[in-house]
């Protein structure tokens, strides 16, 4: 029989770096737009893994010369490759034993709520009375939370003592009762440094302005971020002043390269949603700054991770770019029709 210690060994021995285990009891409250109740209501664990993101994908970007790995290996290619590899390996452990599993990876592109948690308009609806609308998101920070891997920090960003900001989360639901762990009560991680408030490309993270939850009892605050503006400045691009025209994104004119992007145009998304020319650089690198220099972190480093004051590009010159033909398509319409569908954004 499959025990909480036996299940962490093996996600561990999979792939995982870090692994907790939260009763399902802990979701009671939960909006049902979030409530993981609703996906298997005869669950009685949720397993939630931590998958760290390696400190070295985000070099290329603190030294201003290498923007891809991170997308693809420290975000698209753990969410899109090697967390699902890791997750259902470990359910057919769980689903050998009689019990069935879900593997979730840290995927939710087909969920119901927009980023601030609205319903989306004119995209789904319940299947009958009394359920919530396909598709339910879980909530990965809170869960993480329930599992007792770390605390929420005021970034929004899940902050755990071994890696601070740097991880993603992937959940099993299952109906195997395994032994919840506590919730976490070891050493403060977020101290309200406020270091992410103020290195955010957007001043996405206001000082200000909290959300309030109260999750198994416990209340917690963060920073109510402005997603809008985030989804903007992830990936690089900024509004264009009155006046001006830019090109960052394809097909639009009021978008031009941020400070933070040194590309004219916005690189093509890695493992699908890969995007992240910001690098994190105020809610991930500017904490985990933070977090490495009060010592509070398990995961440590021979050297520190920031030597010099953080870059910025000069765009004086900036002139928007013409579109030009693409090299996978060349100049067949059909071809061309056919990536741009392949290629399209997620929302
Ligand atoms: S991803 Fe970038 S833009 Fe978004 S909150 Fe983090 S630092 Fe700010
Ligand atoms: S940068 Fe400071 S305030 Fe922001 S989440 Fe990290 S520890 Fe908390």
């Amino acid at each position: 029989m499959l025990d909480a210690k036996t299940v962490k060994e093996y996600a561990k021995r999979l792939g995982a770096d870090i692994v907790g285990i939260a009763s399902m009891d802990r979701f009671e409250g939960a909006p049902p737009q979030m409530d993981p109740r609703f996906i298997m209501p005869k669950a009685k664990s949720m397993i939630v893994m931590g998958f760290r993101v390696m400190r070295g994908s985000l070099r290329g970007i603190e030294e201003g010369t290498f923007f891809s790995n991170y997308s693809a290996m420290g975000y698209g290619g753990i969410t899109y490759l090697y967390m699902p590899i890791t997750v259902i390996n470990l359910c057919k452990i769980i689903e050998d034993e009689g019990f069935e599993a879900i593997p979730i990876g840290h995927q939710s592109d087909w969920r119901a709520i927009d980023n601030v948690g609205k319903l989306r308009n004119n995209y789904s609806k319940p299947v009958e009375p009394g359920k919530p609308s396909p598709d339910i998101m879980i909530h990965l920070r809170i869960a993480g939370f329930v599992a007792g891997l770390g605390e929420i920090g005021y970034s929004k960003m899940f902050l755990t003592p071994e890696f601070g900001p740097r991880q993603r989360l992937g959940v099993i639901l299952t109906e195997l009762e395994l032994e919840p762990d506590p919730i976490y009560n070891g050493p403060q991680l977020c101290n309200r440094c406020m270091a992410c408030v103020r290195d955010c490309p957007g001043q996405c993270i206001p000082a200000d302005k909290t959300v309030k939850v109260t999750v198994a009892g416990h209340d917690l605050e963060w920073a109510d971020v402005d997603m809008d503006k985030c989804n903007l400045y992830f990936r690089g691009g900024m509004e264009t002043a009155e006046g001006e025209t830019g090109s960052y994104f394809e097909g639009q004119t009021n978008v031009k390269p941020s400070p933070y992007s040194p590309f004219y145009k916005k690189p093509r998304n890695l493992y699908n949603t890969g995007q992240a020319v910001c690098g994190a650089r105020g809610c991930t690198r500017a904490c985990m700054v933070s977090l490495e220099s009060r010592g509070v972190l398990k995961n440590k480093f021979e050297s520190p991770f920031r030597t010099k004051k953080p870059w910025l590009v000069d765009w004086t010159d900036y002139q928007p770019v013409a579109e030009t033909a693409d090299p996978v398509a060349g100049t067949d319409p059909a071809k061309q029709e056919r990536l741009k569908e392949a290629r399209k954004e997620p929302d």
